[in-house]
C-alpha cells in the first residue's frame, strides 16, 4: 500500500517520514513524524513494507463516524425527496 499520510490529528500539519539507525539492533527504523508538534507514529523496522505508513493512517474512530456521516448524508437525501414528493401531492389535493 503507497497511500498518502493523513494529516496530523493533533495539529493538522503535513507528516514527514523519518529514519535513522537503531542503536539497539543497527538497523534502520522508520517512523512517521509531525515537525510541528512532533506527534509520531510507532518506530518500525525498515524492511516491514509500509508499516508505519499504515499504522499511521490506520484511524478506526475516523473511519468509522466518516462512514456514518455518509450513511447519514444517504438518509437525508432519501427524506428530502420524500418531503418532496409529499408536498407534490399535498398540493394536488388543494
Ligand atoms: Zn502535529
Amino acid at each position: 500500500m503507497n497511500e498518502e499520510l493523513k494529516p496530523c490529528p493533533f495539529c493538522g500539519e503535513t507528516m514527514t517520514m523519518k529514519q535513522s539507525i537503531n542503536s539497539f539492533n543497527c538497523g534502520i527504523t522508520r517512523w512517521i513524524n509531525c515537525e510541528n508538534c512532533f506527534a509520531h507514529g510507532p518506530m518500525c523496522p525498515l524492511d516491514n513494507g509500509d508499516d508505519e505508513r499504515d499504522a499511521w493512517n490506520l484511524r478506526p474512530i475516523e473511519d468509522k463516524q466518516k462512514a456514518e456521516i455518509y450513511q447519514l448524508r444517504q438518509e437525508r437525501t432519501m427524506l428530502l425527496l420524500q418531503r418532496d414528493e409529499m408536498l407534490k401531492r399535498i398540493a394536488l389535493l388543494d
